[in-house]
């Protein structure tokens, strides 16, 4: 069979579970025969199997009986074999023997070393491709098992840590014409092979680290001088951004070899970036689609075609780590650089992006490509120090807008920069292939950042013969993301309310009761104040009264409505905390009897009488600020807020001389904080200003707390706050400590309801429009804020949309969400838009005459 050229089919785990899918393989397998190619198809486990395997694995060092671990492996490919009406112990036996005997060694030493971890994982392909090779050969292929270990062999690597030896190996990309005559003669039309497994010089399994099976396939396509290489995998290609986070994706339909190689590199899952190079070594097309198909949408990959530069996908990586090398003078060292590489390469880290100046040099780690977990920072930094001042910043992601001949087109970036203007960048870099542009931000805003730099880059461009169709018209999108919300128990008493009228703000007293918990359990916290703002509804002011917090007002007003429900309350847990204030509102916020801060000096400049012989906070620009967006920032040199470090001198003068006590620091530096030390780096700033205010007792760190948007964020971590905090304290038991959180507290418990008035369809886009506009809730608009929404008359139906979501009032500007998926959606649907307890209502207006939603607190639930 040596006159007919090879193909290199790779199907991933997705593709290989189940008999459906192996229905599927052979239909691709048959397709490519009929096209006069011989298939060497190369699979991975199945799926899951990988997780089980590691599980197995840490239950064999840990000392632990590793029979249910090795039970729950094998009941899986019984499934899996049973399906494919394939014999386990006649295609697998020996392999399971293997494994037991491997498990029951570690678990008997406790110990596993990556040689044997590299072992216990290689079970996986070895597996599936047993159990596939025999329903096919039973199906009548003619088809042969090979062991990719004999295939593959991995480059010689010492020197390098062992978890890279045996976990993350090399091999070259060279044609192996031995190999090829061998395969060529094997008297079966098919070859059946395994992803992610090679053999190293000595004989020993090795993997090729994560994302390894698409490895193998581009390696065995370069070594057999194969005529194409197919990946097989559950997207029909590579899309213009994760077409899963955002379903108006378009498909990439040709991309060059170093667009894609880009693309994988910055973060595009769908392909592994170590594919790339054996292919492009030996100018093999790569073809990146769906096993399902269809067969007319999929991705190209080969020489780069000609064509104006144009940005290509907007890729975003998380999980990046930036490690900052102070080089304190040494910078004019000859041979810095190569040095503190050298400790990167010891630790067998690769190093991404690189920023220098004249003291400092930033480099960022991808730990997951890496595929080594972030504990090794810690011995990284220990071993940096020996040459500079290292520190680690993280969590962080990179978003990259990939594209050849990028630097050509900066000034049509212009718009869609803008976006950054929202956003703290740590790093930019700008790829010296001129490939790529990339953007270090803090992880949280990440996903944000790339829908509103995709929908300004592709938000309207339409198929040609770089774009393909949208992913949602691929009709491929899976379920949209829902959070399970409380909303989802308490649909029937929503929809009722509804009835009653819309636009309509709901609050769950039972969520607004579990945030409170949280923050009482705060054990570094003495005092929790409620920053009404965020919601003064009176029944949420209740429940929080009757938690014993404290509340903080920023206008007299607010003052008045909180004395009007509970009446005099000890200044202890009433705070005035108003910025630009007039002289008249300081004298109410004492006669109310609340504590009164100053955010300035002006006050004590210009009306000492109001402040003479009484107690006062003061609330401190701690000079960085944090946020979700630059508007929430409250600290640092572009915010209005706070008694800059410049000023002290004269605070102490001025306190000094109008015998004024300050007995209280206080720093508010943003709102949506997922920085885990921004409290604690306050505590420390606010206790080093304490020093020369000996009356000090209170330093109130101020709100911010950040609230997850989606479903994918993970709630703030209050332990390792607390943690940080508590610290704190041991060290400065003179202060106690209060917080002044809003949105922590309601955001989470309010839902907007939303009648949809019309549907309408324009230029390709689909608009759904509802009662609530941005006079209702204007978060969205004016920062850019990403909320949930759900249609609540149609919580389990499937989603088949994808639509902007709009208000009716005159601005362009009033989107409640774009690129939405959603069910098929009718006027007289009621919208939810989740997570909207917070700086809802309370920033609510009447534009356009347009009254914003009424509010309605739920009953209880009986859960
Ligand atoms: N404290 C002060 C002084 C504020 O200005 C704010 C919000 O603007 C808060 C507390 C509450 O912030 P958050 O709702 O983000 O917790």
């Amino acid at each position: 069979m040596a006159e007919r050229p090879w193909i290199v089919l790779k199907f991933g785990g997705t593709s290989v579970t189940g008999a459906a899918r192996w229905a599927r393989v052979r239909e691709i397998v048959d397709a490519r025969l009929a096209e006069g190619l011989r298939p060497l198809v190369v699979c991975s486990a199945i799926s899951g199997i990988s997780d089980a395997l590691e599980a197995l694995i840490a239950a064999s060092a840990a000392g632990r009986d590793p029979t249910d671990a090795l039970a729950e492996i094998e009941a899986r490919h019984r499934t899996q074999a049973d399906a494919l009406g394939v014999s386990l112990e006649d295609a697998c036996g020996d392999l399971l023997d293997d494994l037991r005997r491997l498990a029951r060694g570690a678990s008997l030493v406790a110990e596993a070393s990556p040689r044997l971890r590299a072992r216990v994982l290689s079970a996986g392909e070895l597996l599936s491709t047993r159990i596939g090779a025999a329903w096919l050969a039973e199906q009548g292929v003619s088809v042969r098992w090979q062991d990719a270990r004999a295939m593959l062999t991995s480059e010689p690597a010492r020197g390098l840590p062992a978890e890279v030896r045996y976990l993350s190996a090399r091999c070259g990309t060279q044609a192996d014409p031995a190999l090829q005559a061998r395969l060529d003669a094997l008297d079966a039309e098919v070859v059946l092979t395994q992803g992610f497994i090679a053999r190293n010089p000595q004989g020993e399994t090795v993997l090729l680290g994560r994302g390894g099976s698409d490895t193998s396939a581009a390696l065995f396509a370069a070594r057999v001088g194969a005529a194409r290489l197919e990946i097989l995998t559950d997207v029909p290609g590579m899309f213009t951004t994760n077409p899963r986070a955002v379903p108006s994706a378009r498909l990439l339909r040709r991309l060059g070899y170093d667009e894609a190689q880009e693309l994988a590199s910055a973060g595009a899952k769908v392909l592994h970036p170590r594919a790339i190079a054996p292919a492009r070594a030996h100018g093999i097309p790569i073809l990146v689609g769906a096993t399902d198909g269809p067969d007319d949408a999929f991705t190209e990959i080969g020489q780069p075609l000609p064509g104006p530069p144009r940005v290509k996908a907007v890729v975003a990586r998380r999980g990046v780590g930036l490690v900052s090398m102070d080089t304190l003078g040494m910078w004019q060292e000859p041979g810095f650089l190569a040095d503190a590489f050298a400790v990167f390469k010891a630790h067998g880290l690769s190093v991404d992006l690189v920023a220098t100046s004249e003291s400092n040099v930033t480099v960022s780690l991808d730990l997951a490509a890496n595929a080594l977990p972030p504990e090794v920072v810690e011995p990284l930094l220990a071993d940096l120090g020996a040459l500079c001042r290292a520190r680690y910043i993280g969590p962080t992601g990179a978003v990259s807008l990939v594209g050849r001949g990028i630097r050509a087109i900066l000034h049509e970036l212009g718009p869609a920069l803008e976006r950054f203007r929202d956003h703290k960048v740590h790093l930019v870099s700008q790829a010296a292939s001129d490939l790529n542009l990339t953007f270090v931000v803090d992880e949280p805003h990440l996903a944000t950042l790339v829908d509103q730099l995709h929908a300004r880059l592709f938000g309207s461009s339409r198929a040609d013969e770089l774009l393909g169709p949208r992913w949602d018209e691929l009709g491929e999108a899976p379920p949209a993301p829902q959070r399970a919300g409380w909303w989802v128990a308490r649909q029937e008493e929503l929809l009722e309310e509804a009835a009653r009228g819309t636009p309509c703000y709901a609050y769950d007293p039972d969520t607004l009761d579990r945030n409170i918990s949280a923050l009482l359990g705060l054990r570094s916290i003495d005092r929790v104040l409620y920053a009404i703002k965020a919601n003064h509804h009176p029944e949420i002011l209740r429940r929080v009264h009757a938690r014993g917090l404290g509340f903080e007002c920023v206008s007299p007003a607010e003052l008045r409505f909180v004395r009007g429900l509970f009446g005099a309350l000890p200044p202890e847990r009433l705070l005035f905390t108003p910025n630009f204030a007039a002289a008249e509102e300081y004298a109410q916020g004492f006669e109310a009897g609340a504590t009164v801060t100053l955010d300035s000096v002006y006050p004590l400049r210009h009306w000492p009488e109001l402040f003479q012989d009484r107690a006062v906070f003061v609330r401190l620009d701690p000079g960085r600020g944090h946020g979700h967006h630059r508007y929430v920032v409250t600290a640092g040199k572009q915010s209005k807020f706070g008694v800059p470090a410049s000023d002290l001198d004269e605070l102490l003068d001025l306190v000094a001389r109008h015998r004024v006590r300050v007995e209280g620091l206080h720093a508010h530096a943003g709102s949506g904080v997922h920085h885990l030390r921004a409290w604690v780096d306050k505590a420390t700033l606010l206790a080093s200003v304490a020093e020369q205010l000996p009356d000090v007792r209170v330093l109130d760190l101020g709100g911010g707390l950040a609230v997850p948007d989606r479903a994918d964020q993970d709630p703030i971590d209050l332990a390792a706050i607390d943690a940080s905090l508590m610290a704190f304290r041991a060290v400065h038991p003179r202060f106690t400590l209060w917080m002044e959180p809003g949105r922590f507290i309601i955001a989470t418990a309010g839902a907007l309801l939303a009648r949809v008035n019309q549907v309408k369809g324009k230029d390709g886009r689909r608009f759904v429009g509802v009662d609530a506009g941005m006079n209702s809730l204007i978060r969205p608009a004016l920062y850019g804020a990403w909320h949930e929404i759900l249609n609540l008359s149609r919580l389990d139906a499937p989603p088949a949309w994808t639509a902007d979501v709009v208000g009716p009032i005159c601005e362009t500007g009033d989107v409640l969400g774009h690129d939405r998926r959603l069910p098929e959606t009718a006027e007289g649907d009621v919208m939810l838009i989740a997570n909207a307890g917070a700086y809802g209502r309370t920033m609510a207006s009447h534009y356009n005459m347009r009254p914003p939603g009424r509010e309605v607190m739920m009953p209880p639930s009986c859960r």
